[in-house]
Formats: structure tokens, C-alpha cells, sequence
């Protein structure tokens, strides 16, 4: 698909994003998906597709494996960082979601990885309200719509590729609860 032209409008331009997930989530069946409050975004305005994966077992219910990260500027307080993978409550096979070190507009452009990121002990979200590990899970990609012009005219085949914020949201497969469980600046 050509840029530019063919996207002279914004719904012409999420309309792209929408039917073309980026390449981190191509491990899961995706279908499109909204909620309240899927508008917020981290850079001021933007072009936010929201997709819910499934396995491709076709569960929906999934654990989400992260790592906590401890600041010690932050008065010890953990934060959960990637990689991000989904565990299968169906099947038990375990999908790549988000790697800040893969995946991105910065990564994309070779700009290089300023998030932070975990390696050893896996850490697991639970939700804040009843405890349960088990989500649906939905991802939030945030687009500039600088995109569409003729600067990225290079990156026209992959164009969704280049987020610059990630949003992981779960919604508690017992209480029904929505919760931001990661959130990841990639530009
Ligand atoms: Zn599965
Ligand atoms: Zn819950």
C-alpha cells in the first residue's frame, strides 16, 4: 500500500492501522477492539488502533509475563517491564507481545532502545481488585500521523510498525476489572 495518497484523511489513516496490526503482535489472532478511555494518549494527539489478542488456540484468557524492575530513585517501588509474554490459559503455550528492544518506532529506525527492560525472574500481573492472573488481554499502539507524509515514505510497507507508545490492557477474566498493566514509550 502507497502512504500519502491514498491516506489524505485521518480515517483513511487509522483505517491502515486497523487492518494492519504491527509485527510483535503477529504471534496472536487479533481483532479489533474499543473501550473507554482507548483515546488516551501518551504524546498528545494520536492514532490509537486497539486490537484484542487471542492464542491461536483461540483462548482469550491468558496470563501476562513480565519482570518487576525495582528504582531505587523511585523509593524502591517495582515497576513491571518487558518482555512481555502471554501465557495461554486454553493450551499453555507461552507468546511474545512486546520487546522495547525489538519493537517500535525508535527500534525500527535504529535509533536504538531507551526503555528499560528485564532479564531472570519472571514476575506474573495480578489484578489490584481480586488477585486473579488471568486477563483478557488488549494492546494499544499509538501513532504520530506525521507518518503519512513523505518522510517515511521509505517505511511504506511497514508503517505500523512504527508506534511511539504501547499500552498493555488487561481486563480480569473473574471481576471483569480494567487495568493499564504495562506501559512502554518507544519514541
Ligand atoms: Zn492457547
Ligand atoms: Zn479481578
Amino acid at each position: 500500500m502507497e502512504p500519502n495518497a491514498s491516506f489524505n484523511t485521518r480515517d483513511d489513516q487509522l483505517r491502515f492501522l486497523q487492518s494492519n496490526p504491527p509485527r510483535c503482535i503477529q504471534g496472536f489472532k487479533v481483532a479489533l477492539a474499543d473501550f473507554p478511555g482507548s483515546g488516551f494518549d501518551g504524546h498528545g494527539e494520536g492514532l490509537n488502533p486497539v486490537f484484542e489478542l487471542r492464542c491461536n488456540c483461540g483462548n482469550s484468557k491468558c496470563t501476562v509475563i513480565g519482570h518487576d524492575w525495582r528504582s531505587e530513585e523511585k523509593g524502591g517501588r517495582s515497576v513491571f517491564v518487558g518482555p512481555i509474554r502471554l501465557e495461554c490459559k486454553g493450551c499453555s503455550s507461552t507468546t511474545l507481545a512486546f520487546d522495547a528492544e525489538k519493537h517500535g518506532y525508535d527500534v525500527e529506525l535504529g535509533h536504538g532502545c531507551y526503555t528499560i527492560s528485564g532479564i531472570g525472574d519472571e514476575a506474573r500481573c495480578g489484578c489490584s481488585c481480586c488477585g486473579s492472573t488471568e486477563f483478557h488481554v488488549f494492546t494499544r499502539f499509538e501513532y504520530s500521523d506525521d507518518l503519512f507524509t513523505d518522510n517515511f515514505a521509505e517505511f511504506a510497507d511497514r508503517l505500523q510498525d512504527l508506534f511511539d507508545w504501547f499500552t498493555l490492557v488487561g481486563r480480569c477474566a473473574s471481576c471483569n476489572e480494567l487495568w493499564d498493566l504495562a506501559n512502554f514509550e518507544c519514541a
